[in-house]
């Protein structure tokens, strides 16, 4: 049975603002994607062919599947997300087909953003052996995913992203003029992305007075987005837990009961 299916054809709700810093990137971006899928006439114009593709790289947890939804979001584009693992389960399950399936239901989408996480897993090397290298699975996942890349045209807008921890690994096919041919590097956050992801994760969270973005920023080098993010979820269910616990008191005072730590530390986990 295919897991492809399952795959949801949408256009998702990340916005710019969602993700902190990487400005360089998004304006980056915006040219590469945005004008090829919005101004498609004009490139026909000057004979050119658009790109068809990115491949974005850099540390786990640092905003590429963010990246992808938000310029499918601004370009009001559908976006479909593939795992390289998964597609290699498929393709035990299935056949060549699947991945003439996926590019099928990518076109019928256009204009579509599809998005192929953990790249390197269906796309290592080929031939090159060494450990956990290539097999003929995935030889042939990744020669039907060029041959459809290759393929794209005949006036359906569908782009290609990919995104990978290990660039170094990758087939270099991948990467031909045509293909993914724009690298873009999405690194570990700087000091004003930190800032700027806090305040993108804190947006809607009251903070403690005289507790500024730049001092969390200070105290989280080489914390990646989702490190951050993570930090915000468990203060924010702190927070929610004690005002949860000193409500119940208040509410306990009022009819002139008092309640012990013991009853505090015993209450769930609200969230
Ligand atoms: P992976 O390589 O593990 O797939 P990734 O680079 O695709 O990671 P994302 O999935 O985009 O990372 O980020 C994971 C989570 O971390 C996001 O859902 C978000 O909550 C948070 N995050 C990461 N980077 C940022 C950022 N720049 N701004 C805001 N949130 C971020």
């Amino acid at each position: 049975p295919s897991t492809l299916r399952e795959n949801k054809v949408e256009i998702p709700d990340t916005k710019w603002s969602d993700i902190g810093g990487l400005e360089e990137t998004k304006r980056e971006l915006q040219e590469m994607v945005r004008y090829p899928i919005e101004h498609r006439g004009l490139f026909e114009k000057f004979g050119m062919q658009a790109s068809r593709g990115v491949l974005f790289y850099g540390p786990p947890g640092c905003g590429k599947t963010l990246m992808a939804k938000a310029i499918a979001n601004e370009c009001g584009a559908n976006f479909i997300s593939v795992k390289g693992p998964e597609l290699l389960n498929m393709w035990f399950g299935g056949s060549e087909a699947n991945v003439r399936e996926l590019f099928e239901k990518a076109r019928a989408a256009s204009p579509c953003i599809l998005f192929f996480d953990e790249v390197d897993s269906i796309a290592k090397a080929r031939g090159g052996g060494g450990a956990g290298g290539s097999s003929d699975t995935s030889d042939r996942v990744i020669n039907q995913i060029l041959s459809e890349i290759d393929g794209i045209g005949g006036g359906k807008t569908l782009f290609i992203i990919g995104a990978t921890n290990r660039p170094d690994i990758l087939d270099p096919g991948l990467m031909r003029p045509g293909r993914l041919d724009q690298l873009i590097y999405i690194p570990l956050p700087d000091h004003a992305s930190r800032e700027a992801i806090f305040k993108a994760a804190l947006r809607k969270s009251p903070i403690q007075e005289g507790l500024t973005f730049g001092k969390l920023a200070d105290v989280t080098e080489g914390f990646s987005g989702a490190d951050i993010t993570e930090i915000c979820q468990r203060a924010a269910k702190f927070a929610i837990k004690d005002s949860i616990v000193s409500g119940i008191a208040t509410d306990r005072r009022v009819e002139n009961k008092e309640i012990t730590q013991d009853e505090a530390d015993g209450m769930p986990d609200p969230v």
